[in-house]
């Protein structure tokens, strides 16, 4: 759980319930625990901090090498921007450039801070509620990426691989779906691992 800025406290209690006696969630602030991590979530919060503190701590780079070395990412709101490819506007930073998508900032607009909507989930089978919280969307997309929920014509959950980045607040709400299918992302790893 990556910890410098943002919903830290929400995602670990959020996760604590997915995971039970499964595993636990160790905060992030500091080189060196990454590599040692079986996924890795990146939270919402503000982009421009959280991205200034993974380059300065060098725990984005951690995160790129997990990434390709397939370790699951959770990336929720500012997360999603921290790890796209590329943010329409320019930005103080470079994001992370693992999750194959244009993100757009504050794609629902300023007077729209927060809203809740209905997503139909691939999958799902009943709709998932999720809280918009001055959320980013995806507008572009490479070929390998999933699109699992849209608004209209902005994606707002996506999945590439190991790599799943959702615009909204999952951590927010009790509906643990998407954090099921990050669990599940990461047994697999651990089977691969095994065979
Ligand atoms: N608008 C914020 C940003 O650009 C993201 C908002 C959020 O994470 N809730 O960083």
């Amino acid at each position: 759980m990556v910890a410098f800025q943002g919903d830290v406290s929400e995602h670990v209690q959020a996760m604590g319930r997915a995971l039970g006696d499964e595993g636990s969630v160790v905060e992030v602030r500091k080189g060196g625990i990454v590599p040692e991590c079986d996924g890795v979530i990146l939270p919402g919060g503000e982009s421009t901090t959280i991205a200034r503190h993974l380059a300065r701590t060098g725990v984005g780079d951690e995160i790129r090498t997990a990434a390709g070395s397939g370790t699951p990412i959770m990336a929720t709101c500012a997360g999603l921007i921290v790890i796209s490819k590329e943010i329409v506007e320019e930005t103080r930073f470079l994001p992370l450039g693992l999750l194959d998508v244009r993100v757009l900032r504050n794609a629902f607009g300023s007077q729209r801070e927060s809203f809740e909507a209905d997503l139909e989930v691939e999958g799902f089978g009943p709709p998932y509620r999720a809280v918009f919280i001055r959320a980013p969307a995806v507008v572009g997309w490479g070929d390998e990426i999933d699109v699992l929920a849209r608004i209209g014509d902005l994606a707002v959950a996506v999945r590439e691989r190991n790599l799943i980045g959702l615009a909204f607040h999952p951590e927010l709400t009790w509906d643990l779906r998407f954090h099921e299918i990050f669990l599940d992302m990461i047994c697999e790893v651990g089977i691969d691992v095994r065979h």
